[in-house]
């Protein structure tokens, strides 16, 4: 894979893992602010049957009693907590539907009419109750609401205050003087009494547990992490795979530019490079001599009749002929110098860090080495070469140029022999160079 898809992929991963954390940690937060609404909704909701039960036995049941009190059918010294008391009514029902909860093995809702001052003293404030009834005495509005840790279990503690007393509710918390008989001789004339006018006697305290919603949230948290995890790793194993697919295509098309390049600047026949090759890489090497003022020279060669070969012994046997000779100038240069196939049966050499003395000598050494190789089936070849110097000022083309001329004097000469294109008679060629023996 390459380095670039590679870096994608890894800051895919940071961002894949940051986007899961915050989801991780946003479901989380949901699922406890879920927890907190569904433990509310039901401690209003019990809060709402309280008060409805609490509306009916003040305004339906006692007020039927004084009825028949003031009609005279009752005695109006009767009083009967299970019909007149609130908060005897609202802890007996509390009872039963903590019992049906039970049942359906559902926790038990806590619920109390907690007083400071109560009549019955199941009914007694807690230290934290009266905090509370504190607050709600000290002016603090409406309703006290907390989420409380008790053994490493949470519950949601829900208060609202009962009415402040008033005129009526002095008839039985006022002075025992004025209660009725049968209340003093069920509670006694020291307990709920002696209230003032608008002072907050009592709250109705709830408490829900939060365990089972708690774990119901932490549940659905679970499946939402598994299912994010599981689709974000889909995601990315696909995002992988396309990169993988796309690097392996891009990777072919590289080879594919690649053997392109090398095509273009190869001779099929012989392997070597071609004219376009050997210009392209003449071109920096010749910057480089005139830089650093380093000698170098070209030897152009021509196999000597070599449409013979081809017309004794046919095209094919003329390539492969090519080929040979091409294999024995390869192996007869130096690593340096640049060889190519410049068309036909001619061929171009660059010899760098060579002036023409060297060029010459070099140029020999190959006509020998030609001169006693075989390439069967014709036994033996030769060829002319055509050395020139660098010259200061000269460009590629006139450079080129200079070997072709040197290489047709060879011609001229006979054939099998170097000649040398000299410097002073500028294009002019010289037969200065030794001949061939
Ligand atoms: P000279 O000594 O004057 O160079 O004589 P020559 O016969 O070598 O020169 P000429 O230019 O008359 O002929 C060159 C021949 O080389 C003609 C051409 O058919 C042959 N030739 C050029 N390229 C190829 C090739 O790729 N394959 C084969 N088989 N022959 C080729
Ligand atoms: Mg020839
Ligand atoms: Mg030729």
């Amino acid at each position: 894979m390459t380095r670039k898809n590679r870096n994608a992929l890894l800051w895919l991963l940071l961002v894949f893992s940051l986007i899961f954390f915050g989801l991780a940690w946003l479901f989380s937060l949901r699922s406890q602010a879920y927890a907190l609404r569904e433990a509310e909704d039901q401690a209003r909701n019990v809060l709402l049957t309280q008060r409805a039960l609490h509306g009916y036995v003040s305004d339906v049941q006692r007020t039927e009693i004084y009825r028949l009190q003031s009609g005279g059918k009752l005695d109006p010294d009767y009083f009967s907590p299970q019909l007149m008391s609130r908060t005897y009514i609202a802890r007996q029902v509390m009872q039963r539907l903590n019992a049906e909860r039970q049942l359906l093995d559902l926790m038990p809702i806590y619920f109390k009419l907690a007083s400071e001052n109560p009549r019955n003293p199941i009914n007694q404030a807690d230290a934290y109750e009266l905090k509370v009834l504190q607050r709600f005495n000290a002016g603090e509005a409406g309703e006290f609401r907390e989420v409380v840790e008790e053994k490493g279990a949470k519950w949601l503690y829900l208060a609202v205050p009962v009415q402040a007393n008033n005129d009526s509710c002095l008839k039985c918390h006022g002075l025992p003087e004025h209660a009725p008989a049968d209340l003093l001789r069920q509670y006694g004339d020291k307990a709920g009494f002696f209230e003032a006018i608008g002072h907050i006697r009592a709250l109705i305290s709830i408490r829900v547990s939060m365990a089972a919603i708690l774990e119901q949230g932490r549940d659905n948290v679970r499946t939402q992490i598994t299912v994010t995890f599981l689709s974000m790793v889909a995601v990315y194993l696909l995002i992988w795979i396309f990169l993988r697919r796309l690097d392996a295509k891009h990777q072919i098309i590289l080879e594919q530019n690649i053997e392109l390049e090398r095509l273009s600047v190869t001779d099929p026949l012989t392997g070597l490079l071609n004219r376009s090759g050997f210009l392209k890489s003449l071109e920096p090497r010749r910057q480089e001599a005139i830089r650093y003022g380093t000698p170098m020279a070209l030897a152009m060669l021509d196999i000597d009749h070599f449409k013979r070969i081809n017309d004794q012994h046919g095209h094919t046997v003329g390539d492969a002929v090519l080929k040979a000779f091409a294999e024995v100038l390869r192996r007869n240069v130096r690593s340096a110098d640049v060889l190519c196939r410049w068309g036909g049966e001619e061929f171009l050499i660059l010899l760098p860090q060579q002036d023409e003395a060297g060029a010459v000598t070099s140029a020999e050494k190959l006509r020998r080495a030609l001169e006693v190789a075989s390439f069967t089936p014709v036994e033996t070849l030769s060829a002319s070469f055509g050395v020139a110097e660098y010259l200061a000022g000269n460009d590629l083309q006139g450079w080129i140029a200079r070997a072709d001329q040197a290489l047709y004097a060879a011609k001229a000469a006979g054939r099998n022999t170097v000649r040398v294109a000299r410097p002073d008679a500028g294009e002019r060629i010289d037969d200065a160079a030794q001949p061939a023996a």
